[in-house]
């Protein structure tokens, strides 16, 4: 265990929202998906959610080098829109379940980064 610095608020994501119907897309996108309107405004969502699949990457890119192992994840947030991240400390298959609930830690660069959910128990 090392002395992990977390503040005690999860953090949020920022996403893109329709103003008209209300869909989540995690990138900007010129229109809506759903309706095609063009009002698409910056959201934030709480940035819980549930691994949708993920790759373990062992040879990690420069901006991570010094994080390996980790995993890319898709994450399903319960907002209803998927996002792609980042998980540290995720050295294989064995460490991470498809299903798991995960949360939004922070952004590292361009990056979204997430860390398991704890629960008690
Ligand atoms: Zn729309």
């Amino acid at each position: 265990m090392s002395g992990q610095n977390t503040g005690g608020h999860g953090g949020r994501i920022e996403v893109y929202r329709c103003a008209d119907c209300g869909s989540v897309m995690a990138t900007f996108t010129v229109v809506c998906h759903s309706c095609m309107s063009a009002r698409i405004e910056k959201a934030a969502l709480g940035g819980s959610g549930r691994v949708q699949t993920f790759t373990i990457l062992s040879v990690p890119s420069e901006a991570f080098a010094d994080e390996a192992p980790y995993a890319y994840v898709i994450v399903r947030l319960h907002e209803g829109c998927t996002v792609s991240g980042w998980m540290r400390g995720v050295g294989s298959p064995a460490e991470l379940a498809i299903g798991d609930e995960v949360e939004y830690s922070g952004m590292r660069g361009q990056a979204s980064v997430f860390k398991k959910k704890v629960s008690g128990g």
